[in-house]
């Protein structure tokens, strides 16, 4: 724990925001999680440089946040450095009459709404999506029959020995809610997304219809992670959950949405235990049910 202190001291001198114990209940749009032993926030490149190649140098492992939206985080939190990225992080400007560079932090909202106001098409898809830019790339984000790897030309990141890298097109391994960052420890700190021009009223209108989808189709109100499961070739997950009579399953304060059965949420209270079994169950029954496997989305952490 002496070391954790340490690592923590040494965070703070470099002008970051460092919490101990933080309740990653608090940075997850499910609203569960334990505590994080160090929770860090980081503003600029060099302090998060240094921060990572300080983790690897001890044996500190380090947790890169983005907005929480695709976390089961378990009830007894998370051993070492939980990093997220801060304002400093956050900025979207154009490159080109076509590009736009942003900070991985920046809430992938945000950037859609950038490209509306210059009148660039192509993320009208993501726009709902509640995670950040860093976190869409590193999941390969996607609805609607697209994903962010079809936009983005270039990424940077900062590596586990606190090298700086950029990646381009054919390093990326993208795939289906995948990408070559899953392989790796490391912090996406930004991304140049390549977008075509467009007329900004269709733009918005596109954007419009399909925000009016989603919240006609999914359990908005409510916390959660999105789609707990991966879509299994061939089938939709939420639809063989239904098929199987389990919308409405509780588990502790868990509970198969009963308006989208692709989607667990949080009624209130419910532990990372509770979902756990909850999403055992559902793998367990649609198997014996249906014979499709379902495999998590959702990443769990600690
Ligand atoms: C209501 C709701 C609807 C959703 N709809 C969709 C949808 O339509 N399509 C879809 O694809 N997803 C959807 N999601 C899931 C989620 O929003 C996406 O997966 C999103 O891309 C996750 O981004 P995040 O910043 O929240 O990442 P987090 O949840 O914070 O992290 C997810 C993973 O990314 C890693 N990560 C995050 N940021 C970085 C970074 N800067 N560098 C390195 N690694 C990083 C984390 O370590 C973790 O492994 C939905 C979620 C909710 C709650």
């Amino acid at each position: 724990m002496k070391h954790i202190q340490e690592f923590g001291s040494y965070a703070a001198g470099l002008g970051c925001e460092v919490l101990y114990d933080e309740q990653m209940s608090r940075h997850t749009t499910f609203r569960i999680g334990g505590p994080a032993d160090i929770f860090i926030t980081v503003n600029s490149i060099s302090p998060l440089q240094k921060i990572y190649s300080r983790a690897f140098e001890e044996g500190i492992p380090v947790f890169p946040l983005g907005n929480g939206s695709d976390l089961l985080v378990a009830d007894a939190g998370v051993r070492g450095a939980v990093v997220t990225l801060g304002s400093g992080f956050r900025k979207t400007s154009l490159i080109s009459d076509t590009e736009l560079e942003c900070g991985a932090g920046a809430p992938l909202s945000s950037v859609c709404g950038f490209a509306k106001e210059h009148s660039l098409t192509g993320l009208e898809f993501a726009w709902g999506i509640p995670g950040s830019a860093g976190g869409a790339a590193y999941m390969n984000a996607g609805a609607y029959g697209h994903t962010v790897s079809e936009a983005i030309t270039s990424c940077s990141h900062v590596a586990k020995n606190g090298q700086c890298v950029t990646f381009t097109r054919g390093q990326f391994d993208f795939g289906y809610r995948q990408s070559v960052y899953m392989k790796m420890e490391c912090m996406i700190v930004s991304l140049r997304v390549k977008l075509k021009h467009g007329v900004k009223d269709e733009i918005g209108a596109r954007m419009d219809d399909l925000l009016a989808r989603r919240k006609s189709k999914q359990p908005l109100e409510l916390p959660s992670a999105g789609s707990i499961f991966k879509r299994p070739e061939g089938h939709f997950a939420g639809a063989l959950i239904q098929q199987c009579g389990l919308k409405g399953r509780r588990v502790g304060g868990a509970a198969v949405s009963e308006k989208h059965a692709g989607f667990i949420v949080n009624l209130g209270g419910a532990s990372c235990d509770d979902v756990r079994r909850l999403i055992e169950i559902i793998q367990d029954t649609v198997l014996r049910e249906t014979g499709v496997r379902l495999e998590c989305e959702v990443k769990f952490v600690g």
